[in-house]
């Protein structure tokens, strides 16, 4: 498979998976024009997308999806309840497909499970082909037995580390939004996210990357350093951060 982050934060996010018959965006979160332009810079026809796969309603991960889907005629996958909810800004697209359970897109099985977060619901993405295994798992406020049931089963791990507890302290927000993010509707700290892999690190694990970075409250070498704390330097060639301004490497497993 073949795995692209356009943009990860909260000023948007899309990822971009490959197999070797199919094409998904998961989230669509910036304008349609920056994500045909990501794509293009990866030499990828949009229109050769299968299908734009929601987490929850939150803007940074909706805000290009219809017009990218209307323009280029791909399906939108999500809960119903996700779908139902953005009704106004999806109004007249036909291509709205919501799932009930696992379902298929291509060659690709997902599997949704529920993650803690202020957007009832939200979900992350276990995603197989062939024998391989990605698990899409940002904006949640804490690691529940189901988060860790579906991230260990990954060889490719996509997860959040959204905010250094200091920063977030001492940082320019609000009292209430500092809650909100730390609290266990929010954002894993990169504490949690250090803690957690820690937990369930183990051979079969080729690559994590660290996703949806506050670009306030954590910085790409903070949070490296902090998970590579809990997770010795053995992992530092397994573990990478993917940022909101940029495209990442083409990573292939
Ligand atoms: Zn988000
Ligand atoms: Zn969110």
């Amino acid at each position: 498979m073949k795995i692209c982050s356009l943009a990860s934060g909260s000023h948007g996010n899309s990822l971009f998976v490959e197999s070797e018959q199919g094409r998904i965006l998961i989230d669509a979160g910036l304008s349609a024009a920056q994500i045909r332009e990501r794509l293009n810079s990866i030499n990828v026809d949009p229109r050769s997308i299968d299908g734009i796969v929601i987490t929850h309603i939150h803007r940074d991960h909706v805000n290009g999806a219809n017009p990218f889907s209307r323009q280029f005629n791909i399906p939108i996958y999500g809960h119903p309840d996700t779908l139902d909810e953005l009704t106004l800004i999806f109004s007249g697209n036909k291509k709205i497909t919501p799932w009930t359970g696992p379902f298929t897109i291509a060659d690709f099985y997902l599997e949704p499970f529920r993650v803690s977060h202020d957007a009832v619901p939200t979900v992350g993405y276990l995603i197989t082909s062939k024998e391989k295994k990605i698990v899409v798992c940002t904006d949640l406020g804490m690691v529940t037995p189901e988060v860790e049931r579906y991230v260990k089963q990954a060889q490719f791990i996509i997860l959040e580390s959204n905010h250094d507890p200091e920063m977030l302290l001492n940082g320019p927000y609000p009292w209430e939004l500092k809650e909100r993010i730390s609290g266990r509707l929010g954002h894993l700290s990169n504490h949690d996210t250090g803690a957690f892999l820690k937990n369930i690190l183990n051979g079969n694990i080729q690559k994590i990357l660290l996703a949806h970075l506050s670009e306030e409250n954590n910085s790409p070498q903070v949070a490296r350093q902090t998970v590579l704390e809990y997770l010795g330097s053995r992992a530092e060639t397994t573990l990478d951060v993917i940022e909101q301004r940029k495209v990442s490497s083409v990573f292939e497993f």
